[in-house]
């Protein structure tokens, strides 16, 4: 029988991992998995209680009294309410990166993630996946474009969303995300030494649907063989 996968997909904010991840999840019949929802729920719940997203202690009090899951059809749900959009506002997209600096959040919710993935078959996109919560990935690859490819995406995916935003404000969050992502402490945003590259700015989606197929192929033959 030949041996599922597990699939690593890092990089900046808005690079295309979800939608990249999703494709791939289909293709290969994986289950995919959103890190970064994990982290916006828990936000979510915090910025609507009111508490203070640089309070550790108030963050894992929440997450003690909190479950959060992601369906096989690519919901969020917190406390089973499916809170896929709203944790997509800028609300939550400005609050998610204090909220992930936490050692103990992380430590929890990287439980969950590796608890998710325990049986293979598995495409997990975040910051951390290929560095810290799955060093041993089958397959890692970094996932990044220009801050002005990423902004002008997320932008067009705010409009099919019906998430108010402007470009400015876009890409300001993605460049202050970034930034803290890969300054924090604890598990920052970096390309694993064996991660693979692949920049997207001047790529369709389609073109970097098939890049990410043919890396996964390659190693799958390789394993099978
Ligand atoms: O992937 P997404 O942009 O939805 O992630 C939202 C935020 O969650 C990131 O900017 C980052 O602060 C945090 N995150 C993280 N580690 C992950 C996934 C997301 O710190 N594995």
């Amino acid at each position: 029988m030949s041996k599922e996968l597990i699939v690593a997909i890092d990089g900046p904010a808005a690079s295309g991992k979800g939608t990249l991840a999703k494709e791939l999840a289909d293709y290969f019949q994986y289950i995919y998995v959103d890190t970064g929802s994990m982290y916006r729920a828990l936000t979510y719940k915090a910025v609507m209680q009111q508490i203070d997203v640089n309070d550790e202690a108030a963050l894992m009090d929440i997450l003690a009294t909190t479950t959060i899951e992601l369906t096989a059809d690519g919901k969020t749900l917190l406390d089973c309410v499916d809170v896929s959009n709203e944790i997509r506002e800028n609300s939550v997209s400005s609050q998610v990166s204090y909220v992930a600096v936490h050692p103990k959040v992380r430590e929890r919710l990287v439980e969950l993630q590796r608890e998710i993935a325990s049986n293979g078959g598995a495409i997990l996109d975040g910051r951390d996946i290929g560095t810290v919560v799955l060093p041993n990935a089958d397959v890692k690859i970094y996932l990044t474009a220009s801050v002005e490819a990423r902004g002008q995406r997320r932008q067009l995916d705010n409009e099919e969303r019906g998430i108010a935003s402007t470009l400015e404000e876009v890409c300001a969050n993605l460049a202050l995300r970034d930034e803290i992502d890969s300054t924090r402490a604890i598990a920052p945003l970096k390309q694993a030494d064996d991660a693979i590259l692949l920049d997207s700015t001047n790529l369709t989606i389609p073109q970097t649907y098939e890049a990410a197929i043919q890396i996964i192929e390659g190693v799958r033959q390789t394993k099978n063989n």
